[in-house]
């Protein structure tokens, strides 16, 4: 179901209290060292300001654990903020209270107010009510731009739509459309190619897709299951035991529903879980004892393109190999130098696999870059998101 955006509603004069995604990396000194999630809050916080709304912004940084920790104050990210706004964007003292409600009410249109980090109070995590309510009194409106926490039911992203309109910022409705129509109506031949250490997490994942692929490509750790569950000799290779009988039934699943799957037919093996481990290209059916799978080879990364060339919708999660260390981040660089160079519409999602694309400065070359980790996974699992599901329909 569509959701109400912001661009449905009238924020002329209104104070609006804009939940973004503003925990961006920092430096040991405190300063923002990727300033992408800020970059990515200026349209909805861009169309807010031309429309004379007074913005009260707020979002979570690190993981203070529910009290205050000079380590994760929002000045940095204000700082960076402004610089990006190319406007003063100050903090408040806490993000509840009479002190914050006052400097809230006293906005005048067009400007921001940053509150202070929403995880120093137990409360936001907790979903607290009271909380969620001390929230709702420094806005008119509410509006989620954090596709990145909307799998958490938080009082910032969930409990405040109880006492405020709610609806949706632009950031949010991009992802939303982007991925709402590549799991209901994706240009065909679509191809997904999910990598990452562990089936089990992504045995969701897989089971949504294999119902709307046409083509499913497995690699990473997780493919080593999938192979001994072929019968094949993995060495030791990360194996999950008690997801042989899972991989069994969706390569079962995939053949009846005629999806075409595949797994990787050679690999770079190690005779160590290290970067000097010594290493060697073998066919796959030729992995021997003592020895681990850590990427792709060069046939797979050949044979995984030929599979996604002709493709009309590409899906990348997961890493093909152990890509943070150079002798085993060849599968994964492949793959990814693959998406940028395709016609197709191009997704990716998942944290792993979007610092391989922007690690080669390949991200403006994807249709879309989602960069909720866990909540765009919880959404190809077909999941429905609280703080999604808490906005507002569009009539
Ligand atoms: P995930 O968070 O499930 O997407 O998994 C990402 C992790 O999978 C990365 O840290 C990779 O190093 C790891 N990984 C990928 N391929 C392998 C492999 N063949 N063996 C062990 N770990 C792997």
């Amino acid at each position: 179901m569509p959701k109400r955006s912001v661009r449905d509603i009238d924020v002329n004069g209104k104070r609006v209290l804009v939940r973004a995604d503003l925990n961006a990396p920092q430096r040991e000194d405190g300063s923002v060292s990727d300033d992408t999630r800020l970059r990515a809050t200026r349209p909805t916080l861009q169309y807010l300001r031309t429309h004379g709304a007074r913005i009260v912004l707020m979002s979570h940084l690190g993981r203070p654990k529910g009290k205050v920790d000079e380590r994760f104050r929002m000045a940095p990210i204000a700082a960076k903020l402004s610089e990006i706004l190319g406007q003063h964007v100050p903090v408040a003292p806490d993000c509840i209270g009479p002190e914050v409600e006052a400097l809230a009410n006293n906005l005048e249109p067009g400007q921001i107010l940053l509150l202070e980090n929403l995880r120093f109070h137990k409360e936001e995590e907790a979903n607290d009510e009271g909380f969620a309510k001390s929230l709702a009194k420094l806005g008119d409106i509410y509006v989620n731009d954090a596709f990145g926490t909307a799998h958490r039911a938080h009082a910032s992203t969930e409990g405040v739509t109880h006492f405020l309109p709610s609806v949706a910022g632009l950031l949010m409705l991009a992802e939303l459309d982007m991925l709402g129509s590549l799991i209901e109506n994706p240009r065909r031949p679509f191809a997904a190619i999910i990598g990452g250490a562990k089936v089990s997490s992504k045995l969701a994942v897989l089971k949504h897709l294999l119902d709307r692929v046409d083509t499913l490509i497995i690699g990473g750790g997780m493919a080593g299951t999938f192979l001994k569950a072929r019968g094949l000799e993995v060495g030791d290779s990360l194996l999950e035991p008690d997801l042989l009988d899972a991989a069994k039934a969706i390569e079962a699943d995939a053949a009846q529903r005629n999806v075409r799957l595949l797994l990787p037919t050679d690999a770079v093996i190690a005779d160590q879980f290290s970067a000097d481990a010594n290493t060697r290209v073998v066919p796959i059916n030729e992995v021997p004892a003592g020895w681990q799978i850590l990427d792709i080879g060069p046939e797979t990364i050949r044979e995984f393109g030929n599979a996604l060339s002709g493709s009309e919708t590409i899906l990348w999660n997961g890493p093909m190999g152990v890509f943070e260390l150079e002798p085993f981040a060849n599968g994964t660089r492949a793959v990814a130098t693959l998406l940028a160079e395709s016609n197709a519409v191009t997704v990716v999602g998942g944290g792993d696999s979007v610092a391989a694309l922007e690690g080669q400065g390949l991200a403006s070359k994807i249709t879309h870059v989602s960069p909720g980790g866990g909540a765009t996974l919880e959404f190809l699992e077909g999941k429905v998101l609280p703080g999604v599901a808490a906005l507002e329909d569009r009539p």
